[in-house]
């Protein structure tokens, strides 16, 4: 049997490389994700695409590589999935739930049974920019020495790939033996996916337009806090249409007052 194949979440475990500089990386971080029975490689934006160095690097793991889509931007590489997750080098000043590699590749691989999960790794020299980490659900940091922080990206890829792997075969006996009771739950099948959540935010946005809520303060910071409530909240496809019917009848509202304004003014 092919190592992977034992695990049915593993296809939903995809990592993806943001905007890699270095083509030899790519094919490193190849190499870490197939010793640990990984398939799933997504490219954003590499500043060079594949070459020589990259199929030198993967040593045997070029169809990872060869299969690889690329994507313009990270929400199009995430917008079919129901938990991103940011690893980054930098363990401060990080708005969104902190996990360590452990924990995050139980619930990853819990998350994975109901739909695709990304692992998200940013460029060599800067990481992943604030915009894209606001794309993420949570982030993970793996705890090195504060003072000598940033791993190479292949070398996180591999952290992230042996606990993910970890994490798979802890879940194995109890899935070979039927247990009905498995040690992390399954995700729900109905998560949101990204694209669903990025709707909300737009419509979010324009609602608190529609109804005075900034008050001529600069929106960003209220959106950016509103972001990451509802990213922390794992909001399923009914609950982000709840939502959506509150905005709605929100601006409905915020119409017909303007038009009760306009009328009491003429009054
Ligand atoms: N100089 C960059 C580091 C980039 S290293 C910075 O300050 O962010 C390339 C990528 O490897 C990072 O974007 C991150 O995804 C991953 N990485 C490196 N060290 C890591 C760590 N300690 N924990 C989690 N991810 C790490």
């Amino acid at each position: 049997m092919e190592a992977s194949s034992q695990f049915a979440s593993v296809r939903n475990l995809r990592i993806v490389l943001v905007g890699t500089q270095h083509p030899g990386n790519i094919g490193s971080a190849a190499r870490a994700m197939k010793t640990m029975g990984l398939s799933s490689l997504v490219l954003v934006a590499p500043e060079k695409a594949p070459d020589r160095d990259t199929h030198a690097m993967a040593a045997g793991a070029d169809d990872l590589v060869e299969t690889a889509p690329i994507f313009a931007t990270l929400a199009e590489a995430v917008a079919d999935c129901r938990w991103v997750l940011g690893c980054t080098a930098r363990s401060r000043r990080i708005q969104l739930e902190p996990l360590n590699p452990r924990d995050a590749a139980r619930r990853a691989t819990a998350a994975a049974v109901g739909g695709p999960v990304a692992l998200v790794f940013g460029r060599e020299r800067s990481g992943l920019d604030n915009v894209e980490m606001a794309l993420c659900n949570a982030a993970v940091h793996i705890p090195s020495d504060p003072e000598f922080s940033s791993l190479n990206l292949a070398a996180a890829v591999q952290v992230l790939s042996y606990e993910l792997r970890c994490a798979m075969l802890e879940g194995l006996p109890a899935a070979a033996i039927g247990d009905p009771a498995p040690r992390t739950p399954p995700a729900d099948a109905q998560t949101a996916t990204h694209a669903q959540l990025e709707g909300l935010f737009e419509h979010l946005a324009v609602t608190l337009e529609a109804i005075d809520f900034h008050k001529g303060r600069a929106p960003e910071s209220a959106l950016r806090k509103l972001r990451r409530l509802y990213l922390r909240a794992n909001l399923d496809a009914a609950e982000v249409r709840l939502l959506h019917g509150i905005l709605a009848d929100s601006e409905r509202m915020a119409r017909l007052a303007g038009s009760h304004t306009t009328r009491d003014e003429i009054l």
